[in-house]
C-alpha cells in the first residue's frame, strides 16, 4: 500500500548522539560567554550551543553556508530556533574556539543568550500574509540592527524577549513579550458589494467577525458593517477579498510592554499598550526603533538586578512609567478585559 503522507521524520532521529545519550539526564547549564550555552549531563558530557542571529528571510546560499560550517565543526548538527536564531551544536570542546573564530571572521552575529535581547519572534508581514498592517521581518531587522549592542553582550538587567505581530490576530504571540510590536489597522474594511454578490459565502463572512460587527443585508445581497463595533482586526478580509482593510495612510504600529510567559519570581503577564500608534516608515522605521530604545534605556537605568521589564514597571507603577517615558496617556490605553483593575490600575490613586 502506498504511504501518501509520511510527515516529518521523528525528531529523535535528528538529535546529535550526545543528546540521545544524555536524553533526560542533563544536570545543569551555564553561559560561558555571550551566545554560547553549555549543557552538562550527569555523565559529565558537555554540549555547547553557539547561537547566531539571522534576519529570518535568508537565501539558499546562506543556508548552504551554515550547513558547511556545521559539517566542519559540529558533525553536521545545527538547529533553527523559533526566534530565527541558528544554533551550532558542538560536542567536541576542542572545536568550540575554532568555530567562534570562524563565525567572527565570516561576519556572523553570535549572541542572544542570558541578559541580552534574543532575536525577535515574528510573523509573516508584507511578504507572506494578506492582513498585515505593517511588515514583520523588515521592522525586526531595523530594530535588531539598532539594538545590536544588547544582542552580543549580556549587560541588560535581565533577559529581554521581544515579539512582533503584523496585525491584531497576533500569530506571533506578542501578547506576552517584554516588548511587543503590533501592526494596527485604524479604519474599518471597505466593502466591495459586487465582489460579495459574485462569490462570498455570507454566513461564513458574518461568522468571521469576532465582535459581531457584520450583519447580512439581504436586500442588496451583501453585508453591512457596524463601524462602532469594528476593531479593525481584518478577520473578515481573511474570509472574503471583498472586505479590503489595508490602508497605507492609517496603518501603523503600536507598542506594548511588560508581558512574560515565565513564572520565575512573578506570575506570567500580558503585555499592555503604551504607545497606540507609530507611522509605517519603511524601510527603517526610525520612530519605532527610537521608541523601543528609549524604553530599554529607561529600564536599564531604573531596574533592579534581575528585573524583567514588566516587573520593573509593576514595582514603580504604570503612572510613573508613563511620566518617566514622557508618553502621553489616554483612557484608550487601559486594558478592557475583566482583570483590568488589578492588572493595569495599580493603585486607588491612579490619577489618569
Ligand atoms: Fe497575518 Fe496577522 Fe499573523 Fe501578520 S499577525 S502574519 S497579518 S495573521
Ligand atoms: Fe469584524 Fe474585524 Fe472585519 Fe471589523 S475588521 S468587521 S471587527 S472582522
Amino acid at each position: 500500500m502506498a504511504i501518501l503522507d509520511q510527515g516529518p521524520p521523528h525528531y529523535k532521529k535528528m538529535l546529535p548522539p550526545i543528546v540521545q545519550e544524555n536524553y533526560g539526564k542533563w544536570k545543569y547549564h551555564e553561559i560561558p560567554s555571550p551566545g554560547v550555552l553549555k549543557h552538562v549531563g550527569e555523565s559529565g558530557a558537555a554540549l555547547y550551543s553557539v547561537r547566531v542571529g539571522t534576519p529570518r528571510l535568508v537565501s539558499i546560499d546562506f543556508i548552504r553556508d551554515v550547513c558547511v560550517i556545521a559539517d566542519e565543526y559540529c558533525d553536521g548538527f545545527l538547529r533553527w530556533t523559533t526566534r530565527n536564531n541558528v544554533e551550532f551544536l558542538v560536542s567536541d570542546e576542542a572545536k568550540l574556539k575554532p568555530l567562534l573564530e570562524k563565525l567572527e571572521a565570516e561576519g556572523y552575529s553570535v549572541g542572544g543568550t542570558g541578559r541580552s535581547v534574543s532575536n525577535i519572534v515574528h510573523t509573516q508581514g508584507w511578504v507572506h500574509c494578506h492582513t498585515p498592517a505593517t511588515d514583520a521581518s523588515g521592522v525586526v531587522k531595523a530594530v535588531m540592527d539598532d539594538l545590536y549592542e544588547y544582542f552580543n553582550t549580556m549587560k541588560l538587567p535581565a533577559k529581554l524577549k521581544m515579539g512582533l505581530a503584523c496585525c491584531l490576530n497576533m500569530c506571533g504571540a506578542a501578547h506576552c513579550s517584554d516588548i511587543a510590536i503590533v501592526g494596527v489597522h485604524r479604519t474599518p474594511p471597505r466593502i466591495n458589494h459586487e465582489v460579495i454578490r459574485k462569490g462570498t459565502e455570507i454566513p461564513s463572512l458574518v461568522a468571521s467577525c469576532p465582535t459581531g460587527a457584520i450583519r447580512p443585508d439581504p436586500k442588496n445581497k451583501s453585508v453591512i458593517v457596524n463601524e462602532d463595533k469594528c476593531m479593525y482586526c481584518g478577520n473578515c478580509y481573511t474570509m472574503s477579498p471583498a472586505m479590503e482593510i489595508y490602508d497605507p495612510k492609517n496603518d501603523g504600529i503600536a507598542i506594548l510592554i511588560g508581558g512574560k510567559t515565565s513564572n520565575a519570581r512573578t506570575s506570567p503577564s500580558f503585555s499592555r499598550m503604551v504607545i497606540p500608534f507609530l507611522p509605517n516608515t519603511a524601510p527603517r522605521w526610525p520612530e519605532t526603533t527610537e521608541a523601543i530604545r528609549k524604553i530599554i534605556e529607561l529600564w536599564i537605568a531604573n531596574a533592579n538586578d534581575g528585573e524583567r521589564v514588566g516587573e520593573w514597571v509593576e514595582r514603580i507603577g504604570w503612572e510613573r512609567f508613563f511620566t518617566l517615558a514622557e508618553l502621553p496617556f489616554s483612557d484608550m490605553l487601559i486594558d478592557d478585559y475583566i482583570f483590568s483593575r488589578e492588572t493595569f490600575r495599580t493603585s486607588a490613586q491612579f490619577k489618569y
